[in-house]
């Protein structure tokens, strides 16, 4: 094993960095000795290595969570309840620890990084007590002297595919649901940020949660994923990621009809009505448009601005941005960390070439500017047009494009103009614009007058091209339970009562 003093020194307790697959309880090398170098996007070094696992170890896998399965399922709901209480209180504990792992292997800053702890264990919070409430019904019978109801039960082994803008907290938004089910987990992280996910099995182990509950596979994308799909002893695949690969994933499913949850890409409008101040909407879209420099599914990928404040919007959004700074998310003070990789860099790149070629104004974004070739300065783009890569793609990059509207009826066509329909959000305190924008827009969720809109007790989830399911909310744990009908019958009458 090759240890990373960067992530070793890093951290209070070095047994949070673990370089191997977790099967069974057990640490697990690959049999072939193949492997991966996860890299630090700030700085391009290696942090560590993950092995690849061969399809027989996947399959072992999936033999442990079966085993697993019997147990755990038989479990009272109060007791799964105080494992996961127990692996939130871990998580919580060494809240800095994996906020650091976060920021090595994903760039971003330590605030943002410790933010998602927080978000990600609070799922396992939720869903403990969630678990405690997975309510079957009673139904009045329509049929003589039966009794008529449903159980709720576990749907089995869930395969879990997450991706790498958050490394932690879209795992546990999964596998917290399900485990409060009764069910095995098998998770595949992106193998850009697997070390967030060996910690969580880390401290999964630590907190009681028996071998075999949550597994953590890694390997070629491609392979895994296709053997976890065919597999017909998993019973949910739940992914999140891209609408490419979504796609793909829900076609290699078929064959062995599963249960399917895919959180996919977004590209998401952000409408300012004539009735706002230019400055305050600005500053909310800055908030909205960099979060995770822009790597975030929900961050604002069109900007729809009145035409009556569209110039005023446009600089104070100029303004804001040039406050932003950038650099190594260790660093304190850093607003935007790197982006992923090279890759992302050159797909930024692209975009803005893209949308000046085709008649955008670049307003600011000098790249000369960057603080290392993974990094990629904001860049603010005007008189964007629906032809532009930057209306059509979800970017996922600091990229913001603006576009003036003239009427409400237009700004919805344009909003609803995309294959996409993850998240919105609105800024008007005009009540009727709201609730027609509100209801026209074709999207999972709408936020109104406010950047902020995740967490635990929401339905997340988008429709269109943007996924299937819901995670979080009351219907969070939905996803894994399976709804017996009961019919009993022969019970004779009641009567007299
Ligand atoms: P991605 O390329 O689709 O990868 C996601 C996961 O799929 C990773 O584990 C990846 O593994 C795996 N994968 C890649 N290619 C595969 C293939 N051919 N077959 C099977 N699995 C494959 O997405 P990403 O770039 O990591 O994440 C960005 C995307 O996620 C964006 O579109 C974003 O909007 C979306 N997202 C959505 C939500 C939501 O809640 N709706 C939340 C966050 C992100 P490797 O890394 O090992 O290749």
């Amino acid at each position: 094993m090759k240890l990373s003093k960067t992530l070793t020194n890093a951290l209070n307790d070095p047994r949070l960095f673990r370089q191997y697959a977790y099967i069974d309880g057990k640490w697990t090398h690959g049999d072939a000795g193949r492997e991966q170098a996860v890299i630090d996007p700030a700085t391009g070094e290696a942090l560590g290595h993950i092995p690849w696992l061969e399809p027989d170890q996947i399959r072992s896998a999936v033999d442990a969570a079966e085993a697993a399965f019997v147990h755990w399922r038989a479990l009272r709901a109060d007791e799964r309840c105080e494992r996961l209480l127990a692996w939130y209180d871990l998580l919580q504990a060494n809240r800095e620890d994996l906020a650091t792992i976060m920021t090595l292997e994903q760039g971003k800053p330590l605030p943002d990084a410790r933010g998602e702890v927080e978000y990600g264990a609070s799922f396992v919070r939720w869903f403990a007590e969630e678990g405690k409430r997975a309510y079957g019904e009673t139904i009045p019978s329509h049929i003589p002297n039966a009794a008529l109801g449903t159980l709720k039960e576990p749907v089995g082994i869930a395969a879990l595919i997450t991706p790498w803008n958050f490394p932690l907290a879209m795992i546990t938004r999964k596998a917290a649901a399900a485990m409060a089910a009764g069910c095995p987990v098998i998770v595949k992280p992106a193998g850009e940020t697997p070390f967030s996910a060996l910690a969580l099995a880390e401290l999964a182990e630590r907190a009681g949660i028996p071998a075999g509950v949550f597994n953590v596979v890694l390997g070629e994308a491609a392979e895994v994923s296709k053997l976890l799909c065919a597999e017909e002893r998993i019973k949910a695949l739940s992914f999140t990621g891209s609408t490419r690969v979504g796609r793909l994933l829900l076609e290699q499913c078929a064959g062995t009809v599963k249960r399917v949850s895919l959180e996919l890409g977004g590209n998401a409008p952000f409408i300012v009505g004539q009735d706002m101040d230019p400055k305050e909407a600005a500053y909310a879209a800055v908030a909205a448009k960099f979060q995770t420099a822009g790597q975030d599914c929900l961050a604002a990928n069109r900007i729809l601005v009145h035409e009556s404040i569209h110039d005023a919007f446009v600089e104070q959004f100029a303004e804001r941005m040039a406050a932003l700074t950038v650099g190594n998310g260790l660093e304190p003070e850093i607003d935007l960390g790197p982006l992923i990789h090279r890759q992302a860099v050159e797909k930024a790149a692209s975009i803005v070439d893209d949308a000046i070629s085709q008649g955008a104004n670049l307003v600011a974004g000098d790249q000369g500017q960057a603080p290392g070739e993974n990094f990629f300065m904001p860049v603010l783009l005007t008189g964007v047009t629906p032809e532009m890569k930057v209306w059509r793609e979800e970017n996922f990059a600091p990229v913001a494009g603006i576009t003036a509207y003239s009427d409400d009826d237009q700004v919805i066509e344009m909003a609803n103009d995309t294959e996409y329909g993850l998240a919105a959000y609105i800024y008007t305190h005009d009540i009727r614009r709201i609730w027609k924008l509100l209801r026209a827009l074709e999207y999972g969720m709408v936020a109104v007058n406010s950047v902020k809109m995740t967490g635990p007790p929401v339905p997340f989830g988008g429709v269109k091209q943007s996924g299937l399911g819901r995670e979080g909310g009351i219907t969070g744990i939905d996803e894994y339970l399976e709804t017996k009908y009961y019919c009993l019958g022969a019970l004779g009458s009641v009567s007299g009562s």
